[in-house]
């Protein structure tokens, strides 16, 4: 018995006494099994569910309960006595936060931006499962992940948390992750909801958008991500959404989230980003995080006068419940236990290899071939560690304490280190980048030159710009300069410019790389991966070809609320600061293509080590799905991502194409395989804002098919009703 107190966290032993009462009858739906424990609560009981207890480490964020948190996020009371658990919180977005805080251990995946990049649902399911295995491990019931932003805003700097520009791409990953994250037994959640693209002013930006706009791009993703993935919670965001604050908003909450999707889950607000009581419960939020300021005690005196109707708080209640029932933390209550750290060493390290996008290689310069005898390995602290994202994605590194917020943090995982395992019979040698000079001299004398490159992102702050900070771009310059065979190695959050694409000859993207991703790029570098990652966003020439030329920055009159947004009504209505998302639908490659502009690199983008050719495209009459051969011209085995995209009908006034599907196939030498790709009905249609809602338009639809968004040598037509 003692043995087993000490495994099992408080809700284990709830559960164990609580398996005759009626609600722990399994073969009920989770929406009966919560219906049957609300008819036992009180009033109390009702409100403690729909707050936290504030945030541990957060001085401003304390209770009288905090420190019953497990650590990490935040806490939600349990209701012990009907054997319901408490909620534990942890960020989780590419690995289970602030580990360190607690003296424990977390693995790092590589950015989600980085995952997304392997265009492969199976592989985010492993991303997700190893972060809802590792919740667990530490004590956790409750994952904050799941940010799906669409990258609308190539300098937000929180695009590393997010899947990319597309919302079917992003929305079928992070549904995935979801899926996966749930599958053990932990609430999963998706975030951040909606329009939140930038960071600068997040507490009080408006972003403006049409509902068309919106419906077809940002809620899009969240729309296929809550449909393929269920994913219990829904985190509304910081900024307001056309005048009304994301976690007040009842077009988004009520009439899309919850009426139009049938949502069954609850949706909970950004740290703080709750502001108002009876306007925000009835515009559909039903948690408030991570205190209790508007959903404690001024929630219960509303009930109580009537302002808030007891179906209402049932309502929300009941969302809570059912959805601990539905990810199965109440049957199966979490159980502390030492995080495998071998086994998230092998799935970061397979995810790294699918993510790794090869952007650029010409003659051949990759892989390193066995006959180079010296490399030199210039700058990025390569000889040290790869850089990881910050904010509350940050997963602490090993062998050091807790991070500081915004800290830049260095895995430690050395490429050069694992380049040096790689090739025991290559000189590589490694110089700083700090002088210039030196670096070039170092470089002259190798056979391969090798710059790493990087670029930090972080919540809380946007990118000033997309160029590599700290005068990198000259770095490159001079080795390319004295050594044609370059290769740049970047690690960034999202896309760079890239002023000396054309000096380089390979360029390898590897984004924030994670707990194994040294090894990764050097199996990559060496060939013993065949690269086969894809870019999720577009590479753009320059910040000129942005549909936003600048971040706007926030009015003087606003500046005192930029971190302290008011919760009164008429200073909130007198709020300057917007976004108008002019551009609409034409977000990413949507907009360079609309607007016929050149790109660096273009969204699904990605060379492997051999060749593929494409042929035979044939779609099905009603649209449906379409079939086409990939075949290896190549002469070595390798992934290839089948890339399949839609033109409408002109009067649908749509972007030129957009993404409608996608096969991942493994190719032999010499092999062809026809795939068949389905095209679900619902992402040929437009948002119709008149008939509020979605709609096919008749006429003729071209769909086209190849290796990236720029090259799409196969077409077929088909007419539609
Ligand atoms: C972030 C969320 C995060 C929360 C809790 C907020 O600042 O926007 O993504 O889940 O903090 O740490």
């Amino acid at each position: 018995m003692k043995v087993l107190l000490s495994l099992c966290a408080a809700g284990c032993m709830l559960a164990q006494g609580f398996s005759q009462k009626p609600w722990m009858n399994k073969s009920l739906s989770p929406d009966e099994r919560a219906d049957l424990v609300i008819k036992e609560m009180t009033l109390d009981e009702k409100i403690g569910l729909l707050h936290g207890q504030g945030m541990p480490h957060v001085p401003i964020w304390q209770t009288p309960l905090t420190n019953q948190a497990n650590g990490g996020a935040g806490y939600v009371l349990g209701v012990p006595r009907l054997g319901i658990p408490a909620l534990q919180l942890s960020d989780a977005a590419y690995g289970v936060r602030s580990s360190g805080e607690n003296g424990r251990y977390s693995t790092a995946l590589p950015s989600n931006l980085g995952a997304a990049a392997s265009w492969d649902p199976h592989l985010l399911y492993e991303y997700g499962a190893l972060i809802g295995r590792e919740l667990r491990a530490q004590g956790y019931n409750t994952s904050l992940g799941g940010g799906v932003n669409l990258a609308r805003e190539a300098r937000n700097g929180r695009n590393f948390e997010y899947l990319g520009e597309d919302p079917v791409l992003a929305g079928t990953l992070v549904g995935n992750i979801a899926k996966g994250t749930q599958d053990q037994h932990v609430v999963g959640d998706i975030k951040h909801y909606a329009v939140n693209d930038q960071e600068t002013g997040r507490n009080i930006v408006n972003a403006i958008i049409s509902k068309r706009a919106m419906r077809e791009s940002d809620l899009l993703a969240f729309e296929i991500g809550i449909k393929t993935g269920n994913p219990a919670a829904v985190m509304c965001s910081y900024n307001r959404v056309n005048g009304a604050y994301a976690c007040e908003n009842s077009y988004d909450l009520t009439d899309v989230l919850k009426h139009d999707w049938k949502f069954p889950g609850y949706v909970m607000s950004d740290w703080g980003g709750t502001h108002s009581t009876e306007k925000a419960s009835h515009a559909g939020l039903d948690q408030e995080q991570p205190m209790g300021d508007f959903f404690g005690d001024k929630l219960k005196e509303a009930v109580q006068a009537g302002r808030v109707s007891q179906a209402e708080l049932d309502d929300h209640v009941h969302r809570v419940l059912r959805s601990e029932f539905a990810a199965g933390i109440i049957d199966d209550p979490v159980k502390k236990s030492v995080v495998d750290v071998e086994r998230g060493f092998d799935t970061a390290q397979a995810v790294e290899e699918q993510s790794i996008v090869l952007l650029r290689n010409q003659g051949n310069v990759l892989p390193l071939s066995s006959d180079v005898r010296t490399i030199a390995v210039i700058g990025g602290h390569a000889d040290t560690g790869m850089l990881s994202g910050g904010g509350s994605a940050q997963v602490d590194a090993p062998g050091r304490g807790p991070s500081q917020w915004q800290e830049h943090i260095w895995f430690p995982t050395s490429p050069l280190k694992a380049l040096r395992a790689a090739l025991p019979n290559a000189k590589i040698e490694f110089d700083a980048g700090t002088d210039t000079s030196a670096a070039a001299a170092l470089a002259k004398n190798a056979d391969v030159a090798i710059v790493f490159a990087h670029q930090w992102e972080s919540e809380g702050m946007d990118l000033p710009s997309l160029t590599l900070p700290d005068k990198q771009d000259s770095l490159i310059d001079a080795v390319a300069a004295a050594n044609p065979k370059t290769v740049v190695v970047l690690e960034t959050g999202g896309a760079v410019t890239m002023p000396w694409l054309d000096r380089v000859a390979g360029v390898v993207e590897a984004w924030y790389a994670g707990s194994r991703g040294h090894v990764a790029l050097a199996n990559v570098l060496t060939g013993k991966v065949n690269p086969s990652g894809k870019l999720a966003i577009t590479f753009p020439r320059n910040e000129q070809d942005l549909p936003h030329k600048s971040i706007g920055a926030i009015p003087a009159e606003d500046k005192r609320y930029e971190n302290n947004p008011p919760h009164d009504e008429a200073l909130k209505a007198g709020l300057k600061y917007t976004v108008n998302y002019d551009e609409g639908l034409k977000v990413g490659y949507k907009w360079y293509d609309a607007e016929n502009k050149p790109v660096l690199f273009p969204f699904g983008h990605g060379l492997s080590y051999t060749t593929f050719s494409y042929s035979n495209l044939a779609a099905s009459p009603d649209g449906r799905s379409v079939t086409l051969t990939v075949t290896n011209t190549g002469k070595r085995a390798g992934a290839e991502t089948a890339q399949l995209y839609a033109a409408l009908p002109a009067s649908a006034q749509e972007p030129p194409k957009r993404l409608v599907g996608w096969s991942k196939v493994m190719l032999n030498p010499g092999e062809s395989k026809q795939i068949t790709i389905d095209v679900p009905p619902h992402y040929l249609e437009i948002f119709d804002e008149q008939k509020n809602g979605w709609t096919r338009v008749p006429g003729s639809y071209t769909f086209s098919a190849g290796p990236s968004s720029r090259e799409l040598p196969l077409k077929a037509n088909v007419t539609l009703q």
